[in-house]
């Protein structure tokens, strides 16, 4: 721990459209915040390909440029944004601790995270090549693209149900592979599913290959009960396992639900420690929209400037 202690009013850790817009607002209200955007600058969206989604964006864009979007935007409104990723924190005292690469300490008086989360994959060597080519995570994001093929979707959790039924109402065929001969989902989102012609099911599942050359051509399944192998043609492969919020550095002092997510107070961003925020996907299992998240940034920054109004004045 060589480097001096710097304090600062406003610290903002992640750098997707949660914490970019929360650095515009808190920079507006001169906060003079610091973002540190961690590992993966500019989030999940820059994994992405078309942003076709995001109001204000008529013709689309690529989901690397919105977010350098948004960083020149919040650049222009004044924030300091560096990269580094926070790695400890305290928030024991009133002015909160944060450790960024395991040797800068910075002392904050609001602290916004924005963290996100990150999507699961199965981790087969053909899901990776061809990711951003008909391999996706988000089928609200990238189902429009498929309108009118014929798709794949993995997992059975209340996710994949919802995303199945999405994809059902753009394209003709929805094969959803389930690897177990039962589903996770709730009840309810069970029923739709089992009840939607368009989607077909295929129990006892595994997904061997995703194929094709440079766009998804298919997918080799394998049935574990019987052990045959087949091949599915389709143009969409969507993989929705679950996701993994990026909230284990705050574990020791922030309220979380079982799987990570952070509890925030109804209708505002505030956690259980007064001056600490939290907004986007680290604090929603739910929506996990860019413009969601970039609405909830915009309530934590304004959360915490009304939290900074009261303790520093
Ligand atoms: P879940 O963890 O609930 O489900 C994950 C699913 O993916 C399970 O069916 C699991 O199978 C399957 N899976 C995991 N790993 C693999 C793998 N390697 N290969 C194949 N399948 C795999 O995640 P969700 O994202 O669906 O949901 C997360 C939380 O958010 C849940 O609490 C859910 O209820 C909630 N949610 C609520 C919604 C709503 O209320 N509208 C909408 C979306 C989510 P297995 O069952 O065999 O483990």
């Amino acid at each position: 721990m060589t480097s001096s202690i710097e304090t600062v009013q406003c610290l903002i850790i992640g750098s997707g459209p949660a914490g970019y817009t929360a650095a515009i607002y808190a920079s507006r209200a001169n906060l003079n915040p610091v973002l540190y955007t961690g590992m993966e600058m500019g989030g999940q969206l820059t994994q992405t390909t078309d942003v076709e989604n995001f109001p204000g964006y008529p013709d689309g864009i690529q989901g690397p440029e919105m977010m350098e979007h948004f960083r020149a935007q919040a650049e222009r409104m004044g924030a300091d944004i560096r990269f580094g990723l926070a790695t400890q924190v305290d928030f024991s005292s009133d002015l909160h601790k944060v450790w960024i690469d395991g040797e800068k300490e910075i002392h904050a008086h609001s602290v916004i995270i924005a963290t996100g989360a990150s999507a699961k994959w199965l981790g087969i060597p053909s899901e990776k090549r061809l990711n951003g080519h008909g391999v996706s995570a988000c089928a609200v994001c990238d189902g429009f693209f498929y309108r009118g093929k014929s798709v794949a979707i993995v997992g059975a959790g209340d996710t994949a149900c919802e995303e199945a039924l999405y994809l059902a109402n753009l394209c003709p065929e929805v094969h959803m592979l389930i690897r177990r001969n039962e589903m996770r989902a709730s009840k309810v989102m069970q029923d739709k599913v089992l009840n939607t012609t368009n989607i077909k099911i295929y129990w006892n599942t595994e997904t061997e290959e995703v194929l094709g050359g440079d766009n998804v051509e298919g997918v080799k399944i394998k049935n574990t009960q019987t052990g045959e192998s087949s091949v599915i043609p389709i143009h969409g492969f969507f993989v929705a396992i679950g996701h993994t919020p990026n909230s284990k550095i705050f574990k020791p002092f922030v309220n979380m639900d079982e799987q990570g997510y952070i509890i925030t107070q109804a209708g505002s961003a505030k956690t259980n420690i007064n001056g600490v925020f939290a907004c986007g996907d680290v604090q929603d299992s739910i929506y996990r929209q860019a413009v969601t998240a970039a609405g909830s940034g915009c309530m934590a920054a304004l959360d915490a400037e009304r939290y900074l109004r009261v303790i520093l004045h």
